[in-house]
């Protein structure tokens, strides 16, 4: 699914608040790279730093001299977007939050609904399990006419979130989709999307329905080969029917992903 292209250059502001610094780290689950955001209100000398990304000097070393770090944020514990955090945080001496208490250096866990003001702005905590049971949006009201969201990897600028086995579930994913799509709907216009993945979007309710599409068509997919192989076809062969023209690179995700389908069609997640 190629999804239209907003704004979104590297190292460069995508929104009032937000700048865009993409990790050195592209590959067939990453994109371009990871988007680390740099976030603060017009003139604060001080930032928030979401996902710090890879270990990688150069990266980390540039999101540092944007100023002084009041706050890490991690939207999930993937090591593409944590693998940094703890040495970031020291080097920062920031705090680090996350919903997992593992990743958080110096504070407490992340609370769903919380509201957290740093660097100018104001923040929202939304919980939304489903590409991992850690996974969470950050709303920022105040950015863009009406606002923007730090998706992580619940929704990609690109392509389609992975549910990732056994740590995701689809169950839960589908109603963090309902959720992001019920708080755009309540935004009174456009909200822009800032992802964990690909370039900036402009519309979350339209991105939300998109991805509730696709996972639709997905699941139907994933019902009718069963109806083809039979009800206990195993993950191998469902993923042999469904993503017969996948690359290899991404076979393990695809299987992966058809697991989380059979799990939640089989009513075990
Ligand atoms: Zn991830």
């Amino acid at each position: 699914m190629e999804l239209p292209r907003f704004r979104g250059t590297p190292d460069h502001a995508v929104s009032p608040l937000a700048t865009l610094v993409r990790a050195p780290n592209p590959g067939p689950m990453t994109l371009d790279g990871t988007n680390s955001y740099v976030v603060r209100a017009p003139g604060s000398r001080g930032v928030v730093v979401v996902d710090p990304g890879p270990s990688d000097a150069g990266h980390v070393e540039r999101l540092a001299s944007f100023g002084p770090v009041e706050l890490v944020l991690l939207t999930h514990h993937h090591a593409d977007h944590s693998e940094s955090l703890a040495e970031f945080a020291r080097m920062t001496d920031a705090p680090a939050r996350a919903i997992d208490p593992a990743f958080c250096v110096g504070a407490p866990p992340l609370a769903d609904g919380e509201r957290i003001r740093a660097a100018g702005i104001d923040l929202e905590v939304l919980a939304t399990p489903g590409h991992t049971a850690d996974s969470v949006c950050f709303s920022l009201p105040g950015d863009d006419a009406h606002g923007s969201m730090l998706t992580g990897d619940t929704i990609l600028g690109r392509g389609t979130t992975i549910i990732s086995d056994p740590d995701g579930a689809l169950g839960p994913y589908l109603d963090s989709l309902a959720r992001l799509s019920a708080f755009a709907d309540g935004a009174g216009g456009a909200v822009t999307v800032l992802p964990g993945h690909g370039p900036v979007l402009r519309d979350l309710a339209s991105m939300c329905e998109d991805y509730r599409i696709h996972r639709a068509e997905r699941l139907d997919q994933i019902r009718a080969a069963l109806a083809e192989l039979g009800a206990d076809a195993s993950v191998g062969e469902v993923t042999d029917l469904v993503y017969a023209d996948t690359d290899a690179s991404v076979r393990s995700a695809a299987e992966a992903s058809v697991r989380a389908q059979l799990r939640y069609l089989r009513g075990t997640a």
